[in-house]
């Protein structure tokens, strides 16, 4: 008894169809029917024929073409069809497809009389009422108890069709199928909740059949929508349906039930209609189907019921391991082994067990399972399995083979390979440890399983590939953050290699946007994931947010390092966007840290990582450094600054120091300006450049600039109650960084008005960076400082990228030049700078003033460029205070 008919003889008790179709051949090899070989070689449409004799239909619909479009669509298992029965009775036959190799299929048509659901090719919809009118509708309904059908309809693939072929076609399909549902459901209404979900609801029979013959209607109108447009349109869609009074009584049931059956219909495949199913939509427990085995006992039955079983495994709305799992442990029973596995196979051709099942629970735990390459087996294969009774045969001729197994303990083993759409995707294999007979029936049996799975395991790969998408950065496809460091984590956990953190970030990528859109952002973006991932292929590649990219490497040398970061910039330089090479735009700084190969926590290699690349400061052109104990020893001082910082302004540790501003013709001093010097835990005199940044990012910065105003008002106040004179203005510097311009400068006025020193001895400089960053602030701000009496300077100016134009609409009093612009030959190209800078102030009635001057050649340019002010070493460098007084004031006498 060929296997056929053994499956079949499982089909004697009901009522269907067993046929073993060839797809290149386009005939059923063998059909089967209660036992009987039905027929052998048959062309479709006499199977057809003999399948419509028997089931006392009609089949008009069951043409050929329809059957070879079904059988090549791997998405629908299903062909389900209400026929005629010759006396106006409407009967429903079901075809179930299991593939069985590339051309063959196992083919079960069954009469489906009992069976409540059905389903067939839909297609799209459009928009009507709102939802609160067809909650309002349906809600008056059920009050007047008259039997109405409700519908969910979800157009598919939607957004394809609109990203395809553009909007308008998109609104042209949904008024299309608007329509249609109008003019069939005149007795009801169609609302559009969403984009492209539609419920609807109509009066009248609520009849199965009647139910289902509006939507087949419906349905088939819909499947001609895309035959009225020019392009080859494929729209479809999938309904879901349920009943008043048979699927609820109340609105919230009917609709979670319409919603469940629309649910399975997508499952299915989308383009289908389901009408809601108690008995199909309940979840199928494993207890139930280990009840059921063992409760009915074994035997052919039961492997149709186990086959049944694992389609409703399948459609069950399970996690995919319990899937799986399931489909394990009923194979143990079915075919009465020791060992069921479930592999999965990668694109790298790694078989990896997804699921595995053994008779004696006790074995799993002393039976780990060693991931091998699928290509071991391939040899094995024969018609599509691999059946070795005695695994002692391979000696000689497969050693590492049978090392494998005999370690294993297996004697006697017997897998197939599961494809999906012609892709290797798995392999299922069945074990014994002792010595075991597969029959050419068993070996069949586990093909159709293969078969069945085959679709399982692929949409447990969907599964695989949605927990996927929730661990992946959507614009660039990379791993997002928590998942990189999960990664990382267990990477850093299996080796005692030594690792490198890479931490990448964009300059100014807010610029890239502005100016050039978000799409040309995102371009880059993705562009720049590709050309990480190509570098470091070996590595873990993530984006952790908008334009900061993170990498996990095996470390090699730090020659090596230097290379990836070059090879990462010349992929760059040929970056470019419809055409123009835009590779100029960016700019990259990265950091590296490498690490000795012990360390396991990746958020601290990525914070060394950024620390090496915060060492950088804002670059202009890309760079990389890698991590230094210094620059730990940098963050570590920065971190005690801060933590020092309060009691270093309770102590008195800041001290005033004073630099004069020189009239470069007379020599005479006409300004000074108030800088600031740490003398550190009363030790060591810390410059700015160590504490400054540091407290501007904290923002302690404001602390301490309103101590060093209120010291600097005490001085003044000094001088003149000790009667010096030449009294000169000084500046002060306000920093970046501060939110309350406003606050800040009313908390320096109450100061300067407890030592009341006049307004007009005070200069507030404001740093061109602050300026750049925030123009309308700024200029809101110098308005309201001219209006207490102070006059503004501009710091640094030349030392960023101003905008000239900005600067003349703020209204500053005073610029002063940074020292990187001050020159000392005449022929030096920044004289062109000085001298259109120059010009403009003294045009715009500004003063204007270098600082940094360091000879008297710099001085004498100056000069001769019209700028007869300067700050600088030349003259003087910043004095302790009292030094100040002391050498520029003197005393009345
Ligand atoms: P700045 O406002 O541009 O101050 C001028 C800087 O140039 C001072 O650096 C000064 O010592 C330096 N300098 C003066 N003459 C020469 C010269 O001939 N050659 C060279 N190479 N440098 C010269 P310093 O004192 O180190 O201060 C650095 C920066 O820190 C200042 O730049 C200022 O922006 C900031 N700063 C200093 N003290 C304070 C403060 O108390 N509060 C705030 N907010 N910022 C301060
Ligand atoms: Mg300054
Ligand atoms: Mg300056």
């Amino acid at each position: 008894m060929s296997v056929y008919q053994e499956i079949n003889s499982i089909f004697a008790l009901m009522d269907a169809v067993c046929i073993k179709v060839n797809t290149e051949y386009n005939i059923c090899e063998y059909a089967y029917y209660k036992g009987n070989l039905l027929s052998e070689n048959t062309p479709y449409a006499a199977m057809l024929t003999k399948c419509s004799e028997l089931f006392g239909v009609e089949i008009s619909r069951f043409h050929n073409e329809d059957i070879k479009a079904w059988l090549n669509n791997s998405m629908v298992e299903e062909y389900v069809v209400a026929l005629n029965d010759g006396s106006g009775n409407k009967k429903t036959i079901a075809a179930l497809k299991a593939k069985l190799d590339s051309v063959h299929y196992m083919v079960f048509v069954e009469n489906l009389e009992d069976k409540r659901y059905l389903y067939e090719l839909v297609d799209p919809l459009t928009n009507l009422y709102q939802k609160a009118a067809f909650d309002k509708y349906v809600n008056t309904s059920i009050k007047e108890a008259k039997p109405f059908t409700l519908g969910a309809l979800d157009i598919d693939n939607f957004k394809s069709i609109n990203d395809t072929y553009g909007q308008m076609v998109g609104y042209q399909v949904l008024e299309a199928v608007a329509d249609i549902l109008k003019r069939n459901l005149t007795n009801g209404l169609v609302a559009r909740f969403g984009a492209d979900d539609f419920m609807f609801v109509y009066y009248g029979s609520t009849d199965y059949q009647d139910v289902w013959n509006v939507l087949y209607k419906i349905t088939h109108e819909i499947n001609d929508i895309g035959s009225k447009f020019d392009m080859p349109l494929d729209v479809s869609a999938t309904i879901g349906i349920s009943r008043y009074g048979i699927d609820g009584n109340d609105y919230d049931t009917l609709i979670q039930n319409a919603d469940k059956a629309l649910f399975r219909g997508k499952r299915k495949g989308k383009n289908c209609f389901i009408i809601y199913d108690a008995e199909k939509h309940k979840n199928i427990t494993l207890d139930g189907i280990r009840k059921a085995f063992v409760e009915e006992g074994s035997g052919n039955y039961n492997v149709f019921r186990t086959l049944v079983y694992i389609f409703d495994i399948l459609n069950s709305a399970k996690e995919s391991q319990e899937i799986l799992d399931g489909i394990t442990e009923l194979l143990i029973n079915i075919f009465d082994v020791d060992r069921a596995i479930i592999y999965h196979e990668d694109t790298d051709h790694r078989e990896k067990p997804l699921s595995q099942a053994f008779r004696e629970l006790t074995k799993s735990e002393n039976m780990p399972l060693n991931p091998m390459l699928s290509d071991v087996w391939e040899k094995h294969y024969n018609n599509g399995i691999c059946s070795i009774q005695n695994v002692s045969n391979l000696k000689g001729a497969y050693d590492a083979l049978y090392d494998e197994l005999s370690s294993q303990g297996i004697q006697s083993i017997v897998r197939v390979p599961i494809e999906y759409k012609k892709t290797r995707i798995g392999a299922l294999e069945l074990s014994c440890f002792k010595h075991h007979d597969w029959s050419i029936a068993e070996n069949n049996l586990l093909v159709l399983v293969g078969g069945l799975l085959s679709v399982a395991l692929y949409k447990i790969h969907e599964n695989i590939y949605m927990e996927h998408q929730a661990s992946t950065d959507e614009l660039t496809g990379l791993v997002n953050y928590t998942r990189f460091v999960d990664l990382a984590t267990s990477r850093l956990n299996k080796s005692n290699k030594k690792m490198i953190g890479y931490s990448w970030n964009f300059e100014r990528f807010k610029n890239i946007n502005d100016k050039l859109g978000f799409v040309v952002g995102n371009f880059i973006l993705k562009r720049f994931a590709t050309i990480l991932r190509k570098i470091f292929s070996n590595g873990i590649v993530s984006r952790v947010s908008s334009d900061r990219f993170v990498v996990l490497d095996y470390y090699d040398t730090d020659f090596d390092i230097r290379n990836k970061f070059e090879g990462v910039m010349y992929e760059i330089s040929f970056i470019d966007y419809e055409g123009v090479n835009i590779s100029n735009l960016i700019t990259l700084s990265c950091g590296a840290y490498v690490t000795d190969g012990t360390e396991n926590v990746i958020s601290i290699i990525i914070d060394r990582a950024n620390l090496a690349r915060a060492s950088l400061g804002h670059i202009y052109k890309s760079d990389m450094a890698i991590f230094t104990l210094d620059m730990q020893e940098k963050l570590n001082k920065a971190q005690e600054i801060e933590t020092h910082f309060a009691d270093a302004l309770k102590n008195n540790e800041f001290k005033l120091y004073v630099q004069p501003k020189i009239d470069i013709e007379t020599g005479k001093l006409i300004g000074a300006e108030a800088l600031s010097r740490w003398l550190y835990k009363n030790e060591r005199l810390l410059p700015p450049f160590e504490y400054i940044p540091r407290l501007e990012s904290t923002g302690l910065i404001l602390e301490l600039d309103i101590y060093m105003f209120e010291q600097l008002c005490k001085n003044i106040r000094l001088t003149f109650d000790g009667k010096y004179k030449g009294h000169v203005p000084v500046s002060i510097n306000l920093s970046r960084n501060q939110s309350d311009f406003e606050g800040y400068i009313n908390k320096l006025e109450s100061i300067r008005k407890k030592y009341d020193i006049p307004a007009s001895l005070i200069e507030i400089e404001i740093t061109e960076s602050t300026f750049t960053e925030n123009v309308m602030e700024i200029k809101k701000l110098i308005n309201y400082i001219h209006k207490l009496g102070y006059k503004v300077a501009m710091d640094d100016f030349g030392s960023g990228y101003s905008n000239l134009s900005a600067l003349v609409e703020c209204g500053f009093d005073i610029i002063k030049i940074d020292k990187s612009l001050c020159a000392e030959d005449e022929h030096d190209k920044r004289n062109y700078i000085l001298d259109a800078v120059i010009n403009m102030c003294k045009k715009m009635g500004m003063s204007v003033i270098c600082e940094g001057v360091e000879t008297s050649l710099q001085a004498s340019n100056l000069l001769r460029l019209g700028c007869r002010s300067a700050q600088g070493y030349l003259y003087d460098k910043p004095l302790p205070v009292n030094d100040f007084i002391n050498k520029y004031m003197q005393e009345e006498v």
